[in-house]
């Protein structure tokens, strides 16, 4: 068949970071050991599969005939309430559970957001470096993604502005530990984001899933806090503090931008499974899930400070790393001119390290960049210690000795 693909499809690519996984896995010998940094996922270690499967088992037992039966398109009413006060709790300030619906994980809110938003040829503002599935949400569904630096305090507030008045209809960010910087954007810039979002009338899209996962420094109020005007649509996800496969995020606006997504919610996917939301109703309503999530981040934690250490220990001097509050990642970035991609490609066939290359990240100059990301959370302590080591010999190698 000659299948006739949209054009954004023709030219959509595989992730990077499976790309160098596969090659760390091909070149593996018997005796080999692969220790993967190029991960997107958070560590297995920290799933509670008991205390999900109790909650699962409630919902199949307490109602299952109901629970089989579709359900309303913006989610399970008790969850969106149960989600309300979660984020309240943090500083939010929802006013009505019409604000918030249920989604398939904040990914599907970020393709729903787009697909409200974006027809082909639009302008998507994003961060450089912005997590890479957002990017291909937006041009999978036409947009022009128009990226704008970042600095150690989050985006760059003047060439935002920039971007800003020449129109766009949305402006995407991660201020909270970035996927892939780890950087963390300041309180001022925050509100400096907003007031130019009500300036030049671009919606802000402000996804928060690793928010939760702090490890040092004060909370910052997130964008949505200071949001009078509708003009922020906030999403995060349980898929870091439950389980990726548990598929459930959720998204805060106002109910009247609400209500022009849940159309789109009813063809594309049709509400979220009943079983999963009942099971994550009953585990809000039954636990204090900040205590839950503390447990992840005592984890996690120490794996950020050893990684760090080791950074620091085994890494040449020219090389930079980012040193994230909280989340899962750290942006290492190597001198000017060296081909990251190549890099990245030698450290998976020869240590069996992968990691993800950073281009991928980069909607402006991406041949330019000399950053990649780690993942700190996946692997256990010997191998977090071990892997750096081994990627720091060689780079010396790779550098020359610089
Ligand atoms: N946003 C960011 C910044 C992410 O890093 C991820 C997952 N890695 C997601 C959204 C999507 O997460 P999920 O769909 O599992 O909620």
């Amino acid at each position: 068949m000659n299948y006739q693909f949209r054009k954004e499809v023709q030219v959509a690519q595989k992730a990077a970071m499976g790309e160098m996984y596969n090659l760390a896995k091909e070149s593996l010998g018997v005796n080999d050991k692969l220790i993967n940094f190029a991960s997107g996922h958070p560590s297995t270690d920290v799933f509670q599969d008991k205390f999900l499967k109790k909650y699962m088992n409630f919902a199949l037992e307490d109602g299952a005939k109901e629970l089989l039966q579709y359900g309303a398109h913006a989610g399970y009413m008790p969850l969106r309430h149960s989600f309300r006060r979660f984020v309240n709790e943090k500083g939010m300030t929802v006013k009505e559970d019409d604000d918030l619906m249920i989604t398939y994980g904040s990914v599907e809110a970020i393709f729903l957001v787009t697909a409200a938003f974006v027809s082909r040829g639009d302008k998507v503002i994003v961060e450089v470096p912005s997590y890479v599935n957002a990017i291909k949400s937006f041009q999978l569904q036409g947009a022009e993604v128009v990226g704008v630096g970042m600095e150690e305090d989050g985006v760059n507030i003047e060439e935002l502005e920039r971007a800003m008045k020449e129109g766009a209809k949305l402006f995407y960010t991660v201020p909270n530990f970035g996927n892939p910087s780890g950087i963390t954007m300041s309180a001022e810039k925050r509100r400096a984001v907003y007031e130019l979002a009500l300036k030049y009338n671009v919606p802000v899209l402000e996804d928060n899933p690793y928010g939760d996962l702090r490890y040092r420094n004060d909370r910052i109020p997130h964008i949505k806090e200071f949001d009078e005007e509708g003009a922020v649509i906030y999403i995060s996800s349980m898929s870091k503090l439950i389980a990726p496969a548990v598929r459930v995020g959720f998204l805060v606006a106002d109910k009247e931008l609400i209500d022009r997504i849940i159309p789109i919610k009813a063809v594309s996917t049709n509400g979220v499974s009943s079983i999963i939301q009942y099971a994550l109703w009953k585990m809000f309503e039954e636990n204090d899930m900040y205590e839950q999530i503390q447990k992840i981040c005592d984890v996690y934690e120490k794996k950020l400070y050893l990684m760090e250490e080791k950074m620091d220990e085994c890494f040449p001097a020219s090389v930079a790393h980012s040193t994230p509050d909280g989340g899962m990642y750290i942006w290492v970035t190597m001198p000017d001119g060296t081909d990251i991609q190549k890099f990245c490609r030698e450290s998976a066939i020869r240590l069996h390290i992968p990691i993800t290359p950073g281009n991928g990240f980069c909607v402006t100059e991406p041949e330019k960049c000399t950053s990649m990301r780690f993942n700190f959370v996946k692997e256990s302590m010997e191998d977090i210690a071990y892997g750096i080591e081994k990627v720091g010999e060689f780079m010396r190698d790779y550098l020359g000795g610089y």
